[in-house]
C-alpha cells in the first residue's frame, strides 16, 4: 500500500509520524492531509536510509537541488561532492538529472548516498540509454519506456518528473500560437519530437494507467511536470500552458484515484504580477495537489545571477501557496553548475523558502527571526552564528574584516547597539 492508501485507511505510517515528529502539524492532521493529496510523502519502499519530508500544504516549504552528469562532464566524483553539498546546506530533496556518462551507474551511486528523497526525469534516461543499445529516442516503443521507468522505480527512485500532460491538442496551440522560446523543458522537447515523429499521442499519456500501476507497486511519488512551461516572461501564461495544466488537473484525480501520490509543476519564467495568479489557479485546477515550482526566473536579462531571479520568484510563490521550490544556480541558462554553484542555488532558496513560510503564517517560523534580532541586539555572536541559514557563510564574512570592539567593523564603537545598550530605547 502506498502512503495514501494508508492514510485514507486512517493509519499513520512510520513515514508520517517522522513527518509530524519534525514539523509544525499534528499527527491526525497530517494523515488527513495525506488522505486528501494536499501532502505528499515521497518514500519509495525500495529507497533504504531514507530520512522522509512532506510536501504540501500546512507543512514547511522544502527546497529542491538538481544535479547530474552532462555529455561535456560526466565524472561520478564531480556528482558525489555535489551531492555531499546538498547535504550539508540542509537541502530538502535531491533530482538526479544525468544526461552524460553512464547514467544508469550514476543514479544507482547517487540514490545509495542519499537519506533525502530522491527525484529524476525517466525520460532523461531513456534518452541517452536507449541510442547507445541501438534504438533513437523517437523510435523507442512505449512499452520499453515503461520499463526503464520500472527499473528506476525498482531501484527506489521516490518522485519521477513525468510529462504526460503534454499534449497533441496542446501542441497544436504552439502552432496556432507561436512563442518566443519555444519549448524549453528537455523532457517536453523529447515527448513532442517523438509525438511528431510518430504522429501519436504522448505515450505516458496513452499508458499513463500502466504508469500509475508501477508507481502505485513501488510508492513513487508522481511528479507531473509541465513540459511546456514557459521558458521567457514573454511567454507566461500563454495558451499552451494553460492547456497543460488543465490536462495535469485530470491527471491528478486519476493519480490519486489509484491510489498514487502526485504533486504538479509550474513555471519557469513569468513576469511578478503573474506568480501569485498561476498559483491559485493551480492550485484550483489541480484540487489542492502540492506545487512544484522551478524558481520562476522572474527577469530573463540576469544570467550569472539566476539564483536572485529565482529566488525572488520562489519567494512569491511560496507565500502564495507552492509547496516545493526546485532550486535554481547561478549557472542556469550558461553551463552545468559546479560545487560553489550548488551551494549558492540551495542557500538563495532556502532563504526563500523561509520568506514564503513567514507569509504563510506557519507556527514558529516568525519565531526564528525574533531570536536572531534579539540576539544581533545582544550583540551575541555565538547566537547569530547558530541561528543563520549559512553558519559558513556567517563566519566567513564576519572574519574577513575584524574588529577591535564586541561589534562588528562596519560602525565599531558607533554600533547602535552599543550607544544605546544602557538606555531603554
Ligand atoms: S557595528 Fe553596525 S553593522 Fe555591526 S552590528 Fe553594530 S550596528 Fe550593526
Amino acid at each position: 500500500m502506498t502512503q495514501l492508501e494508508h492514510a485514507r485507511a486512517g493509519r499513520a505510517t512510520a513515514e508520517m509520524k517522522a513527518v509530524a515528529a519534525a514539523e509544525p502539524i499534528a499527527e491526525a492532521d497530517l494523515v488527513a492531509a495525506v488522505a486528501a493529496g494536499t501532502v505528499v510523502i515521497p518514500a519509495n519502499r525500495n529507497h533504504r536510509h531514507l530520512k522522509p519530508a512532506g510536501i504540501g500544504r500546512g507543512l514547511r516549504t522544502k527546497v529542491n537541488a538538481n544535479i547530474g552528469t552532462s555529455g561535456d562532464f560526466h565524472g561520478i566524483e564531480d556528482e558525489r561532492r555535489k551531492l555531499q553539498a546538498v547535504l550539508d546546506c540542509g537541502c530538502d530533496a535531491v533530482m538526479d538529472l544525468s544526461t552524460g556518462g553512464d547514467v544508469t551507474a550514476i543514479r544507482r551511486d547517487l540514490l545509495a548516498r542519499s537519506p533525502i528523497p530522491f527525484g529524476n526525469v525517466p525520460v532523461y534516461e531513456m534518452m541517452v540509454d536507449a541510442p547507445r543499445q541501438g534504438t533513437p529516442f523517437v523510435s523507442l516503443a512505449p512499452g520499453r519506456m515503461l520499463e526503464y521507468l520500472r527499473r528506476q522505480a525498482e531501484d527506489g527512485v521516490d518522485f519521477m518528473t513525468v510529462h504526460a500532460g503534454l499534449t497533441r491538442r496542446a501542441i497544436e496551440q504552439l502552432r496556432r500560437r507561436p512563442r518566443l522560446a519555444g519549448i524549453v523543458s528537455r523532457g517536453g522537447s523529447m515527448l513532442t519530437a517523438w509525438m511528431l515523429h510518430n504522429d501519436r499521442e504522448n505515450p505516458l499519456l496513452e499508458r499513463f494507467d500502466d504508469l500509475l500501476a508501477i508507481a502505485r507497486e513501488f510508492d513513487v511519488t508522481l511528479s507531473l511536470g509541465d513540459g511546456l512551461r514557459p521558458g521567457a516572461l514573454a511567454d507566461g501564461s500563454d495558451w499552451a500552458q494553460l492547456e497543460e495544466l488543465l490536462t495535469l488537473g485530470g491527471l491528478v484525480q486519476r493519480a490519486r484515484l489509484a491510489g498514487v501520490q502526485v504533486m504538479v509543476e509550474g513555471p519557469g519564467h513569468l513576469p511578478l504580477p503573474q506568480v501569485e495568479m498561476n498559483m491559485r489557479l493551480q492550485k484550483e485546477v489541480c484540487g489542492g495537489a502540492p506545487f512544484y515550482v522551478l524558481g520562476p526566473v522572474v527577469t530573463d536579462v540576469a544570467p550569472g545571477y539566476d539564483h536572485v531571479t529565482a529566488a525572488i520568484g520562489s519567494a512569491v510563490a511560496g507565500a502564495a501557496g507552492a509547496d516545493f521550490l526546485c532550486y535554481v544556480t547561478p549557472a542556469e541558462h550558461l553551463g552545468l553548475p559546479d560545487v560553489q554553484d550548488v551551494r549558492d542555488g540551495i542557500m538563495a532558496s532556502r532563504i526563500a523558502a523561509h520568506v514564503a513560510d513567514i507569509a504563510k503564517g506557519l507556527p514558529g517560523a516568525m519565531d526564528w527571526d525574533r531570536r536572531m534580532a534579539a540576539a544581533r541586539r545582544r550583540l551575541d555572536w555565538d547566537a547569530q552564528e547558530r541561528l543563520c541559514l549559512d553558519a559558513e557563510r556567517f563566519r566567513q564574512v564576519r572574519g574577513r574584516r575584524a574588529t577591535q570592539t564586541d561589534a562588528c567593523s562596519m560602525c565599531g564603537d558607533f554600533c547602535v547597539y552599543k550607544v544605546l545598550k544602557d538606555i531603554d530605547a
